[in-house]
């Protein structure tokens, strides 16, 4: 078995990162908004907010109260759009049940989406299109790259739908010429499939619920899974990684796996952003 160590990638790519950033002739800038109301959210942009502070790439929060209305919301991401200073947008989702998420992501300027969100985004990526990767699943490819695993011809099989992890990973091992099954908590008969998987994405937030005897013998397996044991600090992902690892070929563990290459997708996307309106 072959561990994936998405923090060691991580680190290499960050070099990268740094010597880009030294050629860019000026400094990109991310705007993070943030309504309150989910408490994980705050840990997520402390982790942005830190690296884009290492990285010197201008970072700021607007932090918007729970009760906020729509309009706001969208005025806020209007006046972003406009400010030529600001490269990059992300809006940190979950955001309250009020607000319409959606027609959130569609306001973002394509060309400041840095999270890939947007319909604009997300049809080029169903299109084969030169676009704004979702952060996770293009640094669940970068991994792949890494490691010289290759995708084509592969049965990719991605459990989980969301737009922000299932559905873009599945487009992005797709148009690496992939053959995908896409599975939810709908699907019948699950481990029937995923015992046909040659590459394998869990991404549904459930502790430890992919075992051994659901994968085939040397597959590859990547964790997207951040689950946190109630009244612990652990965090454990969506694989049990003890067992899984005694029959996967390769597997990510977590933490240390996908999380730390989704923020450095996003420092990519950034700098991306930059070129983009500096071309
Ligand atoms: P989500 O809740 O939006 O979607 C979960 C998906 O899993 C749904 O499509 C659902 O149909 C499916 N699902 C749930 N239970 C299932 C089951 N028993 N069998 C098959 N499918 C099932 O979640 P999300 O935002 O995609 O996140 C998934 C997990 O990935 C969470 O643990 C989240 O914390 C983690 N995550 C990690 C990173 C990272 O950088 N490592 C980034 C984003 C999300």
């Amino acid at each position: 078995m072959i561990l994936i160590e998405g923090k060691k990638v991580a680190e290499k790519r960050r070099e990268k990162v740094i010597e880009k950033l030294k050629e860019l002739g000026g400094i990109p800038s991310l705007a993070v908004i943030r309504v309150e109301g989910d408490p994980a959210s705050e840990i997520y942009i402390r982790i942005k907010r830190k690296m884009c502070e290492e990285l010197g790439i201008n970072f700021t929060e607007y932090h918007l109260e729970k009760d906020v209305t729509q309009e706001e919301l969208l005025n806020l991401i209007h006046k972003l759009n406009d400010d030529k200073s600001v490269n990059a947008i992300l809006l940190q989702s979950p955001i309250p049940y009020h607000l319409d998420i959606m027609e959130a992501f569609e306001a973002i300027n394509p060309d400041k989406d840095v999270d890939g969100f947007s319909p604009v985004n997300t049809g080029r990526l169903v299109q084969g299109q030169p676009s704004f990767k979702a952060c996770t699943p293009y640094g669940i490819m970068m991994l792949l790259e890494e490691y010289g695993i290759s995708i084509e011809g592969k049965h990719c099989v991605v459990i989980g739908r969301s737009n922000i992890v299932g559905k873009p990973m599945a487009e992005l091992l797709l148009n690496a010429n992939g053959t995908i099954t896409i599975c939810h908590s709908k699907t019948k008969n699950l481990s029937e499939i995923t015992k046909t998987a040659d590459i394998i994405v869990v991404a549904i937030g459930s502790p430890n619920f992919i075992t051994a005897d659901m994968i085939k013998e040397d597959a590859v397996v990547i964790d997207v899974g951040i689950n946190r044991i109630p009244g612990t600090n652990k965090i454990v992902g969506d694989v049990d990684f003890e067992s899984a690892k005694e029959k996967a070929g390769y597997i990510t563990p977590v933490p240390g796996g996908v999380g730390p290459m989704t923020i450095i997708a996003l420092m990519e996307n950034v700098i991306k952003a930059y070129e983009l309106q500096n071309k």
